[in-house]
């Protein structure tokens, strides 16, 4: 009898384009970067992936967690998975190649002995798990392939008519159908249409707006804050495809949802918590959110304090302006910071933070806080640099600070 041939099989990584709502999680999650993008699809390196799973929970939809075995030589190579529209279908394996013995594979990645790193926290920045007081979520009621119908009941422009951010509040009532949400949640839309190339939209991710139990109390609906996408992120002109499409959406008009996302970007639901807010632009949505549950159940006695830093370029570009300012001071300490003032110098949202450090060093120091960073990208970092600085210049050493928020589901990062 000969011997039997060793063959290299593969445990292959693969992201289902049907469910994707490319939001970019996993990209940033991959602490060796075997992930990337192109203007279709979202891909998984097969000779860099090891198969450590760090990008695996984080993912909103689950579309991250699918495997194909296959033989090494024959592994998906990225540009084939660029062009596809479905996963493929799991293929039989030439056992007999690998004579009478049993085909080994590891679960993960292969049948070479690839040492598999731990749980990537040093590159997760922000926790992967919800405060433990949280409500449960549903998530993925509604599939690209099975999406509900929401119709719109309102739509207006909440920024100043003078600036060209046009950034709209968007109500969609869904009727008799269910769509239970939690503030922090987001839903897909499907705008209608295709690409030049001939293939469907995908589906863009929007943080909800309104509170568990509607925009309107005891109504079946949800508000989107949106913003008409007219640059690209270099500045050059262009059209953002669903978010002009939201925009321009008059009332009756009646669009696909796909949803709801989201299981840890969750607010605490005990009333002593603390919430300590950071957002730019439309990141405001998911504080919106909160803020309003929290406004609408004010128990009595509860001792949980809301703090929300709110930046933006200039006052007419801050969406909520107006009721935001309106909300008594003993129930929110809102920090507004503006970058474009004319005549006035530049102003983050981490500057305002370091003006209230001893404020938000009494947060940190308290086990009930919960922190939320929403809005554009490039805030990150300068966030997480005041909030060192901040607790550091009270004695208390970030990084193991850092840590045990994010273990403890108490610091969330979106940022987009
Ligand atoms: P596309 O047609 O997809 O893109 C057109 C061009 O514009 C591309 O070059 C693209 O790179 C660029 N571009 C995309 N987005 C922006 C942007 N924001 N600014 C500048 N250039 C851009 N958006 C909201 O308005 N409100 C929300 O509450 C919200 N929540 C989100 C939550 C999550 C978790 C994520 C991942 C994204 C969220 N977004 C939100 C962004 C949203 O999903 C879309 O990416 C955005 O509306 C642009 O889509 P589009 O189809 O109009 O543009």
């Amino acid at each position: 009898m000969s011997a039997p041939v060793s063959i290299d099989i593969l445990k292959q990584h693969l992201i289902d384009p049907e469910i994707c709502i490319r939001c970019n999680t996993c990209e940033e999650t991959c602490p060796i970067d075997a992930i990337t993008h192109d203007a279709n699809n979202y891909v998984v390196k097969a000779d860099v992936c090891n198969g450590c799973m760090a990008c695996v929970p984080p993912c909103p939809t689950g579309a991250i967690d699918n495997w194909r075995t296959v033989r090494r030589e024959d592994a998906y190579a990225i540009d084939a998975q660029f062009t596809w529209d479905v996963l493929p279908e799991e293929r039989a394996l030439p056992v007999s190649e690998a004579g009478s013995d049993t085909v080994p594979v590891v679960a993960g990645e292969t049948d070479k002995a690839i040492p598999v790193p731990g749980p990537a926290t040093d590159t997760v920045r922000g926790s992967i798990v919800p405060p433990w007081s949280a409500a449960k979520p549903y998530v993925n009621l509604y599939t690209h392939k099975a999406p509900t119908r929401a119709t719109v009941v309102g739509n207006y422009r909440l920024t100043d008519a003078t600036t060209d951010s046009a950034i709209h509040h968007i109500v969609l009532d869904f009727g008799a159908t269910p769509f239970p949400v939690l503030e922090g949640q987001s839903i897909g839309i499907l705008p209608p249409g295709a690409t030049a190339d001939g293939r469907v939209h995908h589906a863009r991710q929007y943080s909800i707006a309104s509170p568990r139990d509607g925009e309107r109390p005891g109504y079946n609906n949800v508000s989107l804050t949106v913003k008409r996408v007219l640059q690209d992120h270099a500045g050059n002109p262009t059209a953002g495809v669903c978010s002009n499409y939201l925009c321009d959406l008059k009332k009756g008009d009646v669009v696909s949802v796909i949803g709801p996302f989201g299981g840890t970007f969750l607010m605490p639901n005990h009333p002593n918590s603390h919430l300590l807010m950071i957002c730019t632009g439309t990141g405001s949505a998911p504080m919106r959110a909160m803020t309003e549950y929290r406004r609408r159940r004010r128990l009595k006695g509860a001792t949980g304090k809301l703090m929300l830093f709110f930046g933006a370029r200039t006052k007419e570009e801050l969406p909520y302006f107006g009721p935001l300012t309106n909300l008594p001071k003993d129930f929110i300490d809102t920090n507004l910071a503006f970058s474009r003032t004319p005549k006035q110098p530049k102003r983050y949202v981490q500057d305002a933070m370091r003006e209230r450090a001893p404020d938000v060093a009494q947060l940190l120091k308290d086990d009930n806080t919960h922190i939320y960073v929403c809005g554009l990208k490039g805030m990150e970092d300068g966030v997480l640099q005041a909030l060192k600085e901040i607790a550091e210049a009270q004695g208390m050493p970030w990084d193991p600070l850092w840590e045990r928020l994010r273990m403890e589901g108490r610091l969330h990062l979106e940022t987009y």
